[in-house]
């Protein structure tokens, strides 16, 4: 039985993750961490001081906000309790509570924990291969009203891909004005937002005369739930280390459970 300790349970993602354990044999849940005005959302009883339930034999799953992920990340590290965050939105400071910690525990610090956005990665990384470097690169995301980062940490993430994949490209997040003609090696991120949309992305290869587009739409945020939950099986049993979501899922092609 793998013993969580979730923090943000009363978010919307806290909230799936329940729905998540609720469904799947393996785990329990022993403490939920928010704030305390929101104890009832988050599922009864919770607390707001992580320090006193993260503790040797329990995983830490996180999806809350920056500067507790990175807190949370800190006391993961000194207790050597494994961790698996979700948070997005971490500045450079932030990022490096991830690998810190990463030194005596493992952790999985993930922008989109669906598997479908793994294999859009991957895909990506193929056509990226195939196309000539001339074919423009644009990524369009479209999230909820009440998202507070921007671009997505998904779009982000696809965003580093292309840039591996093209060296001496450059971002460009929107456009206004007399913006003139698309500079070379330019690759656009644009952010929409709106109404309930858990989480769209898309990302566009146009050459001449023909384009392609590959997209990813999460429908439901039990498919990050779910994700998480693998992640937490794989990081109570792995050595100390900053893995991704490629980590868990092993080659191309093999299913995942
Ligand atoms: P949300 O705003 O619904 O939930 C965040 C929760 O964190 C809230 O309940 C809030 O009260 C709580 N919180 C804030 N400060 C806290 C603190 N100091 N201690 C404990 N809890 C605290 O947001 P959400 O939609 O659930 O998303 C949470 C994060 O997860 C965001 O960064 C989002 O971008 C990210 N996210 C990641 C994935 C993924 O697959 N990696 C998927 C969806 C969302």
């Amino acid at each position: 039985m793998i013993r969580l300790v979730l923090v943000g349970a009363a978010g919307r993602m806290g909230r799936a993750v329940q729905q998540a354990v609720a469904a799947r044999p393996g785990f329990e849940i022993v403490a939920r961490v928010d704030r305390a005005e929101n104890r009832d959302a988050a599922g009864g009883v919770c607390t707001e001081d992580p320090a006193s339930v993260v503790r040797p034999g329990t995983v830490v799953v996180d999806f809350s906000l920056p500067p507790s992920a990175a807190a949370v990340a800190r006391l993961c590290g000194e207790r050597a309790v494994p961790l698996v965050s979700g948070t997005t939105g971490l500045d450079a400071e932030q990022q490096l509570a991830f690998a810190e910690a990463a030194r005596s525990v493992a952790v999985v610090h993930a922008s989109n924990f669906s598997i479908g956005v793994a294999a859009l990665r991957r895909a990506l990384r193929t056509a990226l291969a195939v196309v000539p470097a001339s074919w423009d690169v644009e990524i369009v995301e479209r999230h909820h009203r009440l998202k507070k980062d921007s671009p997505s940490g998904t779009a982000k993430t696809l965003a580093a891909d292309v840039l591996a994949a093209r060296p001496g490209g450059a971002l460009r997040h929107g456009r206004e004005g007399l913006v003139g003609e698309r500079p070379a090696g330019e690759v656009g991120v644009h952010a929409v937002r709106g109404g309930t949309w858990v989480g769209d992305h898309t990302v566009l290869l146009a050459g001449e005369g023909e384009w392609l587009e590959l997209r990813h739409v999460a429908q439901d945020r039990a498919a990050f739930a779910h994700g998480a939950l693998t992640a937490a099986a794989f990081v109570a049993s792995a050595e100390p280390g900053l893995y991704g979501i490629d980590d868990l899922l092993g080659g191309p092609g093999r299913p995942h459970d």
